[in-house]
């Protein structure tokens, strides 16, 4: 599939709205509404619209959520995804809280080899602080545990935010220089109703500067085909490497290779923008294999060749949180 000279080949799917946290930066801290039951993709609708994806091109897929290991029946989804004969690659994005060695090695056994997990903070009260909630042991002992049983790349995502974290991208910078993880500074994107000021938006060039100063130059690393949006870097001596995620300050709209799965079977063409189609209706009322995957090529037609995130007043800011959209 190919949108405006971009060759579409990543579907991120968000297999739910759920989730075990309530990070500041993700959900607001007033009720909010979830996503009916019935109207949530079922995993036999998921997989059928990957397959057909497929078909058309996509070779990798992310899972993502809201946090996509508190919904049920997760690993024997992941297991016929991973069945799928032209996807090269599966990959999580988690925090990390439900995560053990047993599920680790069944992720493992599966030939799932990458995973991303959110950290923010190295500080347990901090954490619960951010995310609702005092998990800080069990993500960190997850994120352990899953580098000694040999997942590589582990990334990391943090966002920083003015007066809650920015006293540690210091630290959280450091821990490349002890372990092979990409560390990935993500700028904070105003979602939703969420209770971050914009004032608190921390943009990737201070980030960078606060590295600097404390941990000395950062060489830029040479980008692989397929590496995403994050610029990378090495601070001397480091085992692992530091990636800026800049979607605010510079978009990476015309380098973009992806689509976006919601959980409530829409397919989102930009995460920034409202723009989506929904495919689980028809689906549901019995429409072909064709049908459906003209309804993914036309969805795609929609896909920006910018976002106005950067700007003073951006015009069309994402209505829905990132915990429907799938971050
Ligand atoms: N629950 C999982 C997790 O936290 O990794 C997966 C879903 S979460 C929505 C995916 C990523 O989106 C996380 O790394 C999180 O830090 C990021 N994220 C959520 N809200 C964000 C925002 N407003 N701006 C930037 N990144 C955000
Ligand atoms: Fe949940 Fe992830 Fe959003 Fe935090 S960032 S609330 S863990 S979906």
């Amino acid at each position: 599939m190919i949108a405006g000279n971009r060759a579409i080949n990543y579907l991120r799917i968000s297999v739910t709205d759920r989730c075990n946290f309530r990070c500041k930066y993700c959900v607001p801290s007033s009720p909010f509404k979830v996503i009916e039951h019935d109207k949530i993709a079922r995993y036999e609708e998921i997989l059928r619209i990957t397959r057909l994806a497929c078909d058309l091109g996509i070779t990798k897929v992310r899972i993502t959520g809201g946090e996509p290991f508190v919904r049920k029946g997760i690993f024997s989804f992941l297991e016929k995804l991973c069945r799928i004969d032209t996807l090269k690659d599966v990959s999580i994005t988690t925090n990390g809280a439900l995560l053990n060695r047993k599920k680790i090695r069944m992720l493992m056994d599966m030939g799932i080899r990458r995973l991303n997990f959110s950290l923010d903070t190295l500080d347990p009260s901090k954490f619960a602080r951010i995310t609702g909630r005092d998990r800080f042991n069990k993500v960190w002992d997850a994120i352990q545990t899953a580098h000694t049983m040999g997942i590589s790349p582990i990334k990391i995502n943090a966002v920083a935010l003015r007066g809650v974290n920015d006293d540690e991208i210091r630290a959280i910078a450091g821990l490349t220089l002890k372990y092979p993880f990409h560390i990935r500074f993500i700028e904070y994107m105003p979602m939703g109703d969420s209770d971050v000021e914009k004032q608190q938006q921390i943009l990737t060039r201070e980030i960078q500067e606060r590295i600097t100063e404390t941990l000395g130059p950062l060489e830029p690393v040479k980008l692989e085909k397929n590496d995403g949006p994050a610029k990378k870097f090495k601070l001397d001596g480091a085992e692992g490497i530091l990636g800026f995620i800049t979607p605010v300050s510079s978009h990476f709209c015309s380098e973009c290779n992806r689509l976006r799965l919601t959980s409530r079977g829409t397919i989102r063409p930009c995460l920034l923008k409202n723009y989506e189609t929904d495919i689980l209706t028809p689906l549901r009322d019995g429409a072909d294999d064709l049908a459906l995957k003209q309804i993914i090529e036309s969805a795609l037609t929609q896909k920006p060749l910018f976002h106005d995130l950067g700007s003073r007043t951006p015009k069309d800011l994402p209505i829905s949180h990132m915990t429907s959209i799938g971050g």
